[in-house]
């Protein structure tokens, strides 16, 4: 008689375990590989499969996004605008009328420029391709229009049409930024981070004594207004009565406490007590400092951009050029130098001039039809 022996070894246990999940692993992987698999397959195909469904929410909501957002930058900027009335213009008053002047008239210039930018921004056309024109200098043909594409033309996939010289869609303006009005945009930034900027160091000081020196420190039990007249005790101390109550006593028993000083209330205590007034400083401190290092970059990234007679689209398209090609080979053909980009982008021709047409807001066209352009290769003096 044979007696069959079951004998059990741990190592086979788990030799037979990792054996089925190895097996599990691969036809998991060979059913992704066999459903994925594409001959063009590479790592910036696979990242624009995955942003695929925020393309669609953009193409899909960006119309009406885009209304919400404007009314946002609107609503926030009027907020901003208030606060820093309501609050700054009574604390700079008390420091020093003269300089409460100069500060108003340079808060409003930077706001009057923030406003028409804003507001030319959002209303100009940013410039499309003629209906039916015969066009010179056709780059391509737009796959979606289907019609003749001028040199640095780009389809906008929100606006679905074609954009002259396209820089982005931009749902902050609501509109495409593109030829006509590129500058608009570019000034409005610049002028937003200004404007920011005079605001954080009009309101530094402000600030520092609302949410650092003065929090819970600045009003004391002599000079709090909501206390005066109502005696308190002090921990063990005796009760105490704030100070405006005993002057008043002392006029009619004892004239000794006439020698009390009566403690001088700042502009930025009173602030500190009134808890409106408090969460008015957090809300601009947090406001101030967002934008001002997230429009700050983008500002910085812009410029770099209009100094390499870039835009944006091209710069992303310049980019993988300058890699896959050697100097020699590749130029960006509208980068006429960094003066002559700037004066170009800001249509400092024909006599303009930097003060008129940049610090003053200016509603000027840029020059030429956005449907041919100037290249280095073109003869460079007859440019405007
Ligand atoms: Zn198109
Ligand atoms: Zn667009």
């Amino acid at each position: 008689m044979v007696v069959v022996q079951w004998r059990f070894h741990w190592r086979d246990l788990f030799r037979n375990i990792k054996g089925y999940i190895a097996w599990k692993v691969l036809q998991v992987a060979l059913t992704f590989y066999s459903l994925t698999y594409n001959i063009h397959m590479s790592q910036s195909y696979v990242v624009d499969c995955l942003l695929e469904p925020i393309f669609w929410f953009v193409d899909n909501f960006a119309g009406y996004l885009g209304k919400v957002f404007v009314f946002c930058v609107t609503f926030l900027t009027t907020a901003v605008v208030v606060i820093a009335y309501w609050l700054g213009l009574p604390y700079w008053w008390e420091r020093s009328p003269y300089m409460t002047v100069f500060l108003v008239l340079f808060g409003n210039w930077l706001l009057l420029n923030v406003a028409f930018h804003y507001y030319m921004g959002v209303t100009t056309s940013p410039g499309y391709p003629p209906d039916g024109a015969l066009i010179a200098e056709a780059a391509s043909i737009c796959k979606k229009c289907i019609s003749p594409k001028p040199p640095r033309t780009h389809h906008c996939s929100v606006c679905d049409r074609c954009v002259l010289c396209m820089d982005h869609h931009c749902p902050w303006l609501n509109n495409c930024v593109g030829y006509y009005n590129a500058r608009y945009f570019f000034l409005y930034m610049a002028y937003m981070v200004a404007g920011v900027t005079f605001i954080i160091m009009a309101g530094f000081d402000l600030g520092y004594q609302v949410l650092w020196v003065n929090d819970n420190g600045g009003i004391t039990h002599e000079n709090d207004p909501e206390l005066i007249g109502h005696p308190v005790r002090l921990n063990r101390s005796g009760v105490f009565v704030p100070v405006q109550v005993i002057a008043e006593y002392d006029a009619d028993h004892s004239p000794r406490v006439h020698d009390l000083p009566i403690p001088v209330i700042t502009e930025a205590q009173r602030i500190t007590a009134n808890p409106m007034k408090r969460k008015a400083v957090v809300f601009m401190t947090v406001m101030c400092l967002s934008v001002f290092f997230a429009l700050g970059t983008l500002t910085i990234l812009h410029a770099r951009n209009i100094s390499r007679g870039e835009t944006s689209i091209e710069s992303h398209i310049n980019a993988t050029l300058r890699k896959t090609h050697t100097k020699h080979q590749f130029r960006n053909p509208y980068n006429c130098g960094r003066i002559k980009n700037w004066k170009l982008f800001l249509g400092l021709t024909q006599g303009r001039t930097f003060l008129r047409h940049v610090l003053m807001p200016s509603p000027h066209p840029p020059n030429g039809t956005g449907l041919s352009w100037h290249t280095v290769n073109n003869a460079i003096e007859d440019w405007p």
